[in-house]
């Protein structure tokens, strides 16, 4: 362990450094509580601090003080705390541990006790590393989970609950400030021949390209979701409904462009999307807007497919 130790007296230091390193320890040794203080600060990697009480300047109880009180606001790992108490100083035994001391060694040292500490303070700081160890994988663990919850296994994009959530933030921010976001509802044409004609794995294929086509072609802002089995929507901050139905333009000339053949999809033979756009307006809520972009997106299929219909706004983006 590392060990750190705050003495004034040189002679009971040199001893209580000595014996430390005889114990098999690497010791740093401060002369009062305001150089403990720094050696502590600048080695995040100390075990343990044996401090005596009274010394000037910074004294044993503030020092640990202090050190408790740094290891809560920093992710440094637990730092035992010991110290050496003369026969007088017993009564402020409760005040130290009160102030976060975990043991107490009585001068003049005595090295079997002092192991004793050291056995136990080897003990307890690991434990505490391991603990702080589990937190982490528990935490790490936790996140993992979070973004899986989040996220469609077959295209890696946002699901429903992401969108949920983003929309949330989303409408709240736009009802607040008056901002404006637009959605664009995608849903690919033809598709259940598709399966009909390739089989489901194909299928499942196609959707991955597709949702791959769809979230490279969009900017840093944007987001794009698997909405249900072959709908995609995406969320557009900060857009008209002229450019969001721009936006949807260019990513269905991107579907088409991939050229993934798909013969029952008359008359260019390939994958393609129809998308629905609907931009904020007024008191609607998120679910209006949705509701929004489905119907728009039921125009698209019905002047044909393969095209872009827009609602909310002057431009009708078709
Ligand atoms: P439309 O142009 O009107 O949208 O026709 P469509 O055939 O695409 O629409 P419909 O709603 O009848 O069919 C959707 C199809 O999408 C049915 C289903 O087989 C397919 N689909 C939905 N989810 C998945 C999926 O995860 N994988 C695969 N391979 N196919 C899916
Ligand atoms: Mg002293
Ligand atoms: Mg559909
Ligand atoms: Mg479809």
């Amino acid at each position: 362990m590392r060990v750190l130790v705050a003495e004034d007296d040189a002679v009971s230091r040199t001893i209580l450094q000595r014996a430390v390193q005889k114990l098999g320890h690497e010791v740093l040794a401060a002369e009062d509580g305001g150089r403990a203080w720094d050696l502590y600060c600048a080695n995040p990697d100390v075990d343990v601090v044996i401090s005596d009480w009274m010394m000037p300047g910074v004294d044993g109880l503030e020092l640990c003080r202090r050190v408790r009180a740094e290891e809560r606001g920093d992710d440094r790992g637990y730092t035992y705390f010991i110290f050496l108490t003369a026969l007088g100083d017993r009564e402020h035994l409760l005040q130290g541990l009160e102030a976060g001391a975990d043991d107490y060694l009585s001068k003049p040292l005595d090295r079997d006790e002092l192991e004793m500490r050291l056995t136990s303070a080897l003990r307890v700081t690991d434990l505490h590393r391991r603990l702080a160890f589990q937190n982490r994988e528990l935490e790490e663990l936790n996140r993992m989970l979070f973004e899986q919850s989040r996220a469609d296994p077959l295209t890696l994009l946002g699901n429903r609950l992401r969108l949920r959530e983003d929309l949330e933030v989303l409408h709240g921010r736009a009802k607040r400030y008056g901002h404006n976001y637009a959605v664009v509802l995608c849903d690919l044409d033809h598709f259940k021949a598709y399966n009909d004609h390739y089989g489901h794995l194909a299928g499942d294929d196609a959707l991955r390209r597709v949702a791959q086509a769809i979230s490279t072609g969009l900017r840093g802002g944007d987001a794009a979701y698997r909405y249900g089995g072959e709908e995609f929507l995406l969320v557009l901050p900060e857009q008209d409904v002229g450019m969001a139905a721009e936006i949807a333009d260019r990513l269905r000339r991107s579907v088409e462009a991939l050229g993934i053949p798909h013969e029952a999809n008359a008359p260019g033979g390939v994958v393609t999307i129809s998308a629905g756009v609907a931009v904020l307006a007024g008191s609607g809520d998120a679910d209006d807007l949705l509701r929004e972009a489905d119907a728009a997106l039921y125009e698209a299929k019905e002047a044909g497919r393969n095209t872009v219909r827009a609602r909310g706004g002057e431009t009708d983006g078709g």
